[in-house]
């Protein structure tokens, strides 16, 4: 079966966030970026399907401005077979990733789409929803196991207190939850080999969607800064500050 991955672009995990001056949002100029963790995941979870000889081909799909070809040449290099850019500079909300994704698989007709469960940038955890709503197809999100069964596919999710097993009938969704699986590194020969492997472009009016965005950021701010702690000399102390002062208990 041939299963889409969705890839996103964002600042790298590892970086401090910095708010822009005017509070329009969040400082990306000269900022180290990285494919959305949550994303490696759904594509290593694609490699290890394929390599269980349950899928045929991985196609990797990525919305953004040009530099995202790094994020899908990385797809590539972890064992994806071929990549999409679907270009554009502009800000891309979940409904319109989703319905640009819609497009794709009318296309590409996979069996399955895995997404990450969210974005780091956005902490949106929106688009795989809207996917299957669009799509009309069976969801599976938070996977932390996912098993195919012939024309079916058994996702563990972790909800609540406990698992929760359920049986999707293909074609369906599937977002990634972080212990689903540990992501290996691309070898340096794998990252030779990917600049070799077909990466095509298209826009979202090629594709016929309209990106428009439909929520409007208001004001973006730092959290407030964290006080530094201090030492304490007797328990009679620190249950006083905490009554008195912090009047949590
Ligand atoms: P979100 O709903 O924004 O938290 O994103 C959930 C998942 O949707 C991500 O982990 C990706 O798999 C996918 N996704 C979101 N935005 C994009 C994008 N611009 N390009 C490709 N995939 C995306």
């Amino acid at each position: 079966m041939k299963i889409l991955v969705a890839v996103k672009r964002v600042i790298d995990y590892n970086v401090k966030v910095r708010v822009k001056a005017d509070n329009s949002g969040v400082e990306t100029a000269n900022v180290k970026m990285s494919m959305n963790p949550f994303c490696e995941i759904a594509v290593e979870e694609a490699v290890r399907l394929k390599e269980k000889g349950v899928a045929s081909e991985i196609v990797v799909v990525s919305i953004g401005p040009q530099q995202s070809q790094e994020t899908l040449r990385t797809a590539l290099a972890l064992g994806a077979d071929r990549a999409i850019l679907v270009k554009t500079d502009e800000e891309v909300q979940p409904l319109a990733v989703a319905k640009i994704l819609k497009e794709v698989v009318a296309k590409e007709e996979p069996k399955m789409v895995i997404l990450g469960k969210q974005t780091i940038d956005g902490d949106n955890n929106q688009t795989g929803q809207m996917l299957g709503a669009l799509l009309d197809w069976p969801q599976g999100t938070f996977a932390s196991e996912v098993v195919a069964e012939g024309e079916a596919v058994k996702v563990t999710r972790e909800i609540d207190g406990g698992l929760e097993t359920l049986e999707l009938k293909l074609p369906a969704i599937v977002t990634t939850d972080l212990r689903l699986n540990e992501p290996r590194f691309a070898s340096l020969p794998n990252i030779m080999k990917a600049k070799k492997k077909p990466l095509d472009e298209t826009t979202p009016a090629d594709l016929g969607v309209d990106i428009a965005p439909r929520v409007a950021t208001l004001k973006v701010e730092p959290p407030p800064v964290r006080e530094a702690g201090i030492k304490v000399e007797t328990v009679a102390e620190l249950v006083d500050k905490l009554k008195n002062e912090a009047k949590v208990i």
